[in-house]
């Protein structure tokens, strides 16, 4: 059966569920945000202006090392580049910069968490997180708006495929992050990003890629590549392209299902990537990696939470290099499913097989953590 969700794609489907093609990149809008461009893109376009490329670094240093918003303060950029930024970046011109409008916010009861809802320059609206635990700050941001995967406990999987996020998109939802975490604990740094928001990542690879290239890049945000996090539903060619491009990033894997009836249950992506087909995925990407995969289980009540289920785990994941976090179910209101009470033994079952299993915290679940719940409940 074709889930619900992927009902509403076009026939040149954009879901990888259909066509195999993840990372088909939005097309840049005109004009351009300055966010999209790569270092060597703007290279060229001061070239291509008759600008000197050496003032790159300082234009580069501004939007993502700085985080400005205002270019025209920057009094210390060179001439050249002043005049360029004047003729070149506003409104009506060739270029803008993303900034998106926080048109609502909620904080958690402990005061740890802040999520963001983020309305975009075409008035779709996403949704960012940053998360305080531990002395350590992460932003989880979002890829898309809305979601093709169409995962039943998900509030963005029952919303729908709206479109891809540019890299400056994605960007500018962890420079909000961090210049927010400024104002509220100015001796912290953002050091975390998870890509756990709304949308699938690898369903938007290459624009994911460009935009962890400035995030990471130490002239950039600098949040180093072992402090990113790319969850995953299981896009098998989005997963094995990883591996390939060497991208230095951890990999986070939702499996939910030890059995095809079990996920495809929870997971109509199933349907087009089998759990055989997706494991060994995870060994191929494990083999040429060398890395340690981690996989995420939302523990559901009577669903997927049995002393069986934990057994079968243990053996899909024989000879992994896995690590096994155990997620509370949020509630959704278009989703029935309670959460599991029966995790600890659960847990203990996996670690006996001799994996590290650990429970995911409740991060600010009264804020409707949980990716797309808050801009459901705006919408109700
Ligand atoms: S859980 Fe992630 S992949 Fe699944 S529908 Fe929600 S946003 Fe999409």
């Amino acid at each position: 059966m074709i889930p619900k969700t992927l009902h509403h794609q076009s026939s040149e489907s954009c879901c990888p569920a259909r066509d195999e093609q993840p990372g088909i990149a939005p097309a840049p809008p005109s004009p351009r945000s300055l966010h999209d461009l790569g270092f060597a893109e703007i290279e060229d376009e001061l070239r291509a202006a008759s600008v000197s490329a050496h003032h790159a670094k300082a234009l580069w240093r501004a939007l993502h090392h700085d985080g400005e918003l205002d270019l025209t303060r920057r009094d210390h950029f060179s001439p050249p580049l002043k005049r360029w930024l004047h003729a070149s970046v506003g409104e009506d011109k060739a270029f803008f910069l993303d900034a998106p409008e926080v048109v609502d916010e909620s904080h958690s009861s402990d005061g740890l968490t802040r999520k963001f809802l983020l309305r975009l320059r075409d008035g779709q609206a996403i949704e960012t997180v940053l998360m305080g635990y531990d002395g350590r700050h992460t932003a989880c941001v979002s890829t898309q708006v809305g979601c093709a995967m169409g995962c039943v406990f998900c509030a963005t999987g029952q919303m729908g495929f709206v479109r891809h996020l540019r890299p400056g998109e994605i960007i500018a939802q962890v420079l909000h992050a961090r210049r927010v975490l400024q104002v509220t604990h100015p001796d912290r740094r953002l050091r975390n990003l998870v890509l756990m928001g709304m949308g699938e990542p690898l369903h938007n690879y290459d624009s994911v890629m460009q935009a962890l290239d400035a995030i990471s890049s130490v002239r950039g945000i600098n949040i180093g590549p072992s402090r990113i996090s790319i969850s995953t539903v299981g896009i098998v060619p989005g997963i094995l392209r990883l591996a390939a491009d060497a991208r230095p990033y951890r990999l986070a894997v939702s499996l939910h299902g030890s059995t095809e009836a079990e996920r495809a249950a929870l997971m109509p992506v199933s349907a087009r990537w089998d759990l055989s087909a997706l494991l060994a995925a995870c060994r191929t990407y494990g083999t040429i990696t060398g890395r340690r995969i981690f996989i995420e289980w939302t523990l559901i009540a009577g669903r997927n939470d049995s002393p069986a289920t934990a057994k079968r785990l243990a053996d899909l994941l024989h000879g992994l290099d896995a690590h096994i976090n155990l997620i509370p179910l949020n509630p959704t209101s278009g989703f029935a499913g309670t959460a599991s009470t029966a995790g600890h033994a659960f847990q203990r079952t996996l670690q006996a097989a001799g994996f590290p299993c650990t429970f995911r915290q409740r991060r600010g679940i009264d804020v409707a953590a949980g990716c797309g719940q808050l801009q459901t409940a705006r919408g109700k």
